[in-house]
């Protein structure tokens, strides 16, 4: 049967779009506003003494995400692997040895079509995904808005030019970033709280101490409050939304293996990781920031295809 990506009329129709796109001057602005995104980034964390390990792409131990996605199996050489969602959990064994780390990493994520209205979701992107050893939440969240401020500030100095095509003033915004608790965030807001949230705030925010349900296995808890973790979100104002996730991670074994079961997932589906946690892991904590949100919200564009060459729509296969 001839699949939607082979019918020639289809392969047509998304070519001519592809190059619509790429020859429009705002994706162009925008492709290079990336790049200095990039670059900023990296070198920010190198200056902090943060090691560059490459990407990993398939793993047969990946992030389960908290939220569904189409799931791609490879079967190969006798086993199951995955194309890797997040590294969270190669950050987590490599920071054992190398104590400060960041990858600028791809990831793909099968989004379920529904997000393809957000501006906000694309099924391959970027984060660039920071972990350190022995670190608490806050000293990360501290780095992050270093972070965030100084990728601002360079941009502003030093490529003027584009934040000027695309009429957009930053103001400089200053630490330490407001918090809020996620329990705060949904009795001033209610339930649906994320983007009233982004609307009211007038620089970066933290959301703080998320509960459980809302976030995956690996994250570690308050010891004194069962079900709510040490973990935080950024939130960019003007309505941007959800900028990074990040938080300490569980590394004792029992508690690894509890918030498993919490969670209604297998031992047999992490049994790479809880073997790792046998043979003992210490406290990391980390953070990713999603590259091209970033760049959508420097430059002030609407929808995050306009900052990608080939951007992934969910529900669309695309160049
Ligand atoms: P997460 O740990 O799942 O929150 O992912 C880390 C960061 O990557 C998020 O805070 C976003 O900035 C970015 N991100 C996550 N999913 C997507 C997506 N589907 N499209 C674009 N960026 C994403
Ligand atoms: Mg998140």
């Amino acid at each position: 049967m001839e699949t939607v990506n082979q019918k020639e009329e289809y392969v047509v129709s998304e070519i001519e779009s592809s190059i619509k796109h790429l020859s429009d001057e705002r994706v162009k602005h925008a492709i290079v506003a990336q790049g200095y995104v990039r670059e900023y980034v990296m070198d920010f964390l190198r200056s902090r003494g943060y090691i560059e390990i490459p990407p990993i792409i398939i793993s047969p131990l990946t992030d389960p995400l908290n939220h569904p996605v189409y799931d791609p199996r490879i079967h190969a050489y006798g086993g199951d692997m995955w194309i890797t969602k997040s590294m969270i959990f190669h950050k987590q064994i490599a920071v054992q040895e190398l104590k400060k780390i960041f990858i600028m990493s791809p990831n793909i994520r099968l989004e379920q079509e529904e997000r393809s209205a957000t501006g906000r979701h694309l099924y391959e992107f970027s984060q660039i995904d920071v972990e350190a050893l022995d670190k608490s939440r806050e000293e990360m969240m501290d780095l992050a808005e270093d972070l965030i401020i100084y990728t601002i500030d360079r941009i502003k100095k030093e490529h003027p030019e584009e934040l000027k095509y695309f009429h957009r003033e930053l103001p400089d915004y200053k630490k330490p970033f407001d918090k809020i608790t996620y329990a705060d965030a949904e009795k001033k807001y209610g339930r649906d709280f994320e983007k009233k949230l982004s609307l009211e705030a007038k620089s970066p925010v933290w959301l703080i101490d998320i509960p459980l349900r809302e976030r995956e296995f690996y994250d570690r808890e308050y010891p004194d409050k069962p079900g709510i973790l040490r973990d935080m979100d950024l939130i960019y104002p003007e309505g941007y939304q959800e900028a990074s996730s990040g938080g300490e991670r569980e590394f004792e074994l029992s508690k690894i293996l509890e918030r498993i079961h919490k969670k209604d997932q297998t031992e047999e589906q992490f049994k790479w990781f809880i073997e790792l946690a046998k043979h003992g892991i210490k406290l990391s904590t980390g953070f990713g920031i999603g590259i091209e949100r970033f760049t959508r919200f420097i430059c002030g564009v609407e929808r995050i295809e306009d900052v990608s060459p080939f951007p992934k729509i969910p529900g669309k296969i695309s160049l």
